[in-house]
């Protein structure tokens, strides 16, 4: 268990933009000297106390022991509790630039502060209640982001809308032990606590549990990124494809068929995925050996793939036995079809060519594109993304998205936990046995937000945060 700490003595100090060359780098300090160690470096005394919080005032920040000017700077103070940490914090905001930032840090430090560790800000906003453990982690996720999609669900996360979910999980699982409890400690006054007022809350604890576990595969897609292959007979028009989605020319184009015989990969961003596509050598029957090696290749990539990108021709008319066993043969994974080159067949003929290819496949997406005039593209994207996010990549704004891993460890056990308490409840058996689950589920749950996080796993997670966050 994990306790409030009221106040830590020391007062911490880091640079707290990147470092390099920039317009404006800023030094942190946060602690109870905060105030005076800036007096220090503003040369008097109480004038950082007596300034208005949450309100800028410039000065010159001086070495308090030569009195050289280090910086002509803006400075912020916040007093405690109203601030990021629940400490005073000063902000000294001046000019960006190594030597400066260091020179200003080094400042502070000879004026009585600490250097801080990795993640202790925010540790700190953790430990006054400022934030839960699943807040401060999604601090951490929303700096090094990638993607929009990526930063878009850690900001959720930063602004409380898991840890919401969770502790409305958490309380409906206290609402069915405070009714388990009291029948278990006032046996004659209370009474057998009614079975399905005690399922009741564990039903709704479990629907949130699996609801936020629904978005955990999407959540993890968006930390690792996909694999995406696209696959096809040769010349089809995936090297163009993947050139035209990726906006270079990387892979080898020439109207000669099979001469992408080895797998060419390209890093994308797909509506906010990060992606890894692989264009295959086409897969068909073939006498060169060197071709069947591409082949084979190609065939084991589709395998692993998060993805397959089926890329049928549109010109040419209809789809052949290969063509309908080849996509057989992707059914038992995520795949969206794409019939390519719809620029070069008329609008009749592309209605055609769709139309065949929804009899030898029912229920899969199929989008028209063509690698040289983009058309399309914007839907294929859309499909890619429907195919691998499942719930998780059409969430409303204020829906969470599950995205770390140790998050939906934690749900694993406590639906684990809920399905178990919830069989020992229906099969009659003794109430204590169901308490233990329930408090088991409350437990994994706590993990999360933080409430019942083993101290060795938060400063694992403190001590992964990069410096002065
Ligand atoms: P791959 O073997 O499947 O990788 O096919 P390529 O990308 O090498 O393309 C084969 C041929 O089709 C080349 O001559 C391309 O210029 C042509 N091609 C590819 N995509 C399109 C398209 O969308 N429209 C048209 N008109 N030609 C295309």
């Amino acid at each position: 268990m994990t306790s409030v700490i009221t106040a830590f003595p020391d007062t911490i100090a880091a640079i707290a933009t990147a470092t390099g060359a920039a317009g404006i780098g800023i030094v942190r300090l946060s602690g109870p000297d905060a105030l005076d160690i800036a007096d220090r470096l503003v040369g008097g005394s109480g004038t950082a106390a007596r300034q208005k919080p949450y309100t800028l005032r410039r000065v010159t920040v001086r070495d308090p022991r030569t009195g050289e000017a280090l910086d002509d700077a803006l400075i912020a103070v916040f007093h405690r509790p109203r601030s990021l940490t629940g400490e005073n914090v000063v902000e000294i905001q001046g000019h960006g630039g190594m030597v400066t930032l260091h020179r200003v840090l080094a400042a502070c430090l000879a004026s009585g502060a600490r250097a801080a560790r990795p993640g202790e800000f925010t540790e700190r906003a953790f430990r006054h209640g400022k934030m839960d453990l699943a807040q401060a982690e999604a601090v951490a996720a929303l700096v090094s982001s990638q993607t929009v999609a990526a930063q878009r669900a850690a900001l959720r996360q930063v602004s409380g809308f898991l840890s919401q979910r969770v502790n409305e999980a958490a309380s409906a699982l206290q609402e069915s032990l405070a009714q388990i409890e009291a029948s278990i400690d006032f046996p004659e006054e209370i009474g057998d606590a009614d079975p399905a007022e005690v399922d009741a809350p564990l039903a709704r604890a479990e629907t949130i549990t699996r609801d936020l576990l629904a978005t955990a595969g999407y959540g993890r897609r968006l930390q690792e990124g996909i694999t995406l292959v696209l696959a096809g007979r040769p010349n089809v028009g995936k090297s163009s494809l993947l050139n035209t989605l990726s906006g270079t020319e990387r892979a080898i184009v020439t109207p000669i068929p099979g001469t992408t015989r080895d797998i060419v990969e390209e890093a994308l961003n797909l509506g906010g995925l990060p992606v890894r596509a692989l264009d295959t050598a086409g897969i068909r029957d073939t006498d060169d050996p060197i071709e069947e090696i591409g082949v084979a290749r190609a065939r084991q990539a589709v395998q692993s793939a998060d993805v397959v990108v089926a890329v049928l021709d549109a010109t040419s008319a209809g789809i052949s036995n290969e063509d309908t066993s080849f996509l057989q043969s992707l059914a038992a994974q995520p795949y969206v079809i794409t019939v390519n080159k719809a620029d070069a067949v008329t609008p009749d003929a592309l209605r055609e060519m769709v139309r065949a290819v929804r009899v030898a496949d029912k229920d899969a997406f199929i989008i028209p594109v063509s690698a040289v005039t983009r058309e399309g593209l914007t839907a294929l994207t859309d499909a890619i993304v429907k195919t691998v996010s499942g719930s998780g990549g059409s969430t409303s704004d204020d829906t969470p998205v599950v995205t770390s891993a140790r998050h939906a460890a934690a749900l694993e056990s406590a639906l684990a936990s809920l399905q178990a308490a919830r069989t020992t409840l229906a099969h009659g058996l003794p109430l204590e046995l169901i308490a233990v689950d329930v408090h088991g589920a409350m437990q994994n749950l706590g993990e999360i937000t933080g409430a019942t996080t083993r101290e060795e796993i938060i400063a694992g997670i403190f001590a992964r945060f990069c410096l002065g966050k």
